[in-house]
């Protein structure tokens, strides 16, 4: 199972978390939003096999830690994923729509060096903002838009973009998710769960909820959860066979 964007150092206990989710064989991408998270939750992945962290500056912060950026681009070095960053134009946000997209780019130009990175990204009411940023930008790097809540117009444009994408069970649970994850490219999809911010009613979603992901996948394909895990650990393959692993990446 395939948990590709989760901020594990935002539940109450990280490190129970990290070990439940390593003996439960899920490979999670644990996701931050700030450049000063970045020792202290890598170190979460230190001895364990299926954990990776990606190194983010997260839009709804962008305002208020854009001063973190060299120490994003100081650790860089350290990782072959990047995330979450992104743009959010949801109306608490939108104001701050111009220091998200000078933080965005500057995270995207800094990342063509050394190979590209594989990018967990947020776009959230800019859909359409993201997807001609990362036109703009495009280089080496693979970009996995997460949670997708675009248009159908904005998912065929990031399809034809080469956009992965990652969907989880929070955004299965409408119809609108379901109709757009329905639509994403079958070899370019991977599981989610967005925990601890998304829930299944009171409860943070756990990494090994991505099980429930799969089961919704399933329905949309009408085939079987083994085929889906099946297409999924495919895909998760070619995805990390994209962007080289290089040596001084200690963490990737
Ligand atoms: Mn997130």
């Amino acid at each position: 199972m395939i948990d590709f964007h989760c901020h594990l150092d935002l539940f109450e206990n990280p490190d129970a978390v990290a070990s439940e989710c390593e003996k439960a064989g899920v490979y999670v991408l644990s996701v931050t939003t700030t450049p000063k998270a970045w020792r202290k939750t890598s170190g979460l992945a230190k001895n364990r096999k299926h954990i990776r962290t990606a190194l983010g500056l997260h839009p709804q912060l962008a305002h208020e830690r854009s001063g973190e950026l060299p120490l994003l681009e100081a650790f860089l070095g350290e990782t072959r994923y990047v995330g979450e960053i992104g743009l959010d134009g949801s109306p608490a946000y939108r104001s701050h729509a111009e220091i998200q997209l000078k933080v965005f780019e500057r995270v995207l130009s800094a990342s063509r060096n050394g190979g590209g990175r594989i990018f967990t990204i947020h776009s959230r009411g800019a859909a359409e903002a993201v997807i001609s940023t990362l036109h703009r930008h495009q280089c080496c790097s693979t970009a996995v838009l997460h949670w997708f809540s675009g248009t159908r117009t904005e998912l065929d444009t990031a399809t034809a973009l080469g956009c992965w994408f990652s969907v989880g069970p929070a955004m299965l649970r409408s119809e609108k998710g379901r109709q757009l994850a329905a639509r994403m490219p079958r070899d370019r999809l991977l599981t989610e769960t967005d925990g601890p911010f998304a829930q299944d009613g009171k409860r943070p979603l756990m990494p090994p909820d991505v099980r429930m992901a799969v089961t919704q996948i399933a329905k949309l394909w009408s085939t079987s959860e083994q085929d889906v895990e099946r297409q999924l650990n495919i895909n998760l393959k070619e995805l990390l066979s994209r962007v080289p692993d290089t040596s001084s990446r200690s963490s990737a």
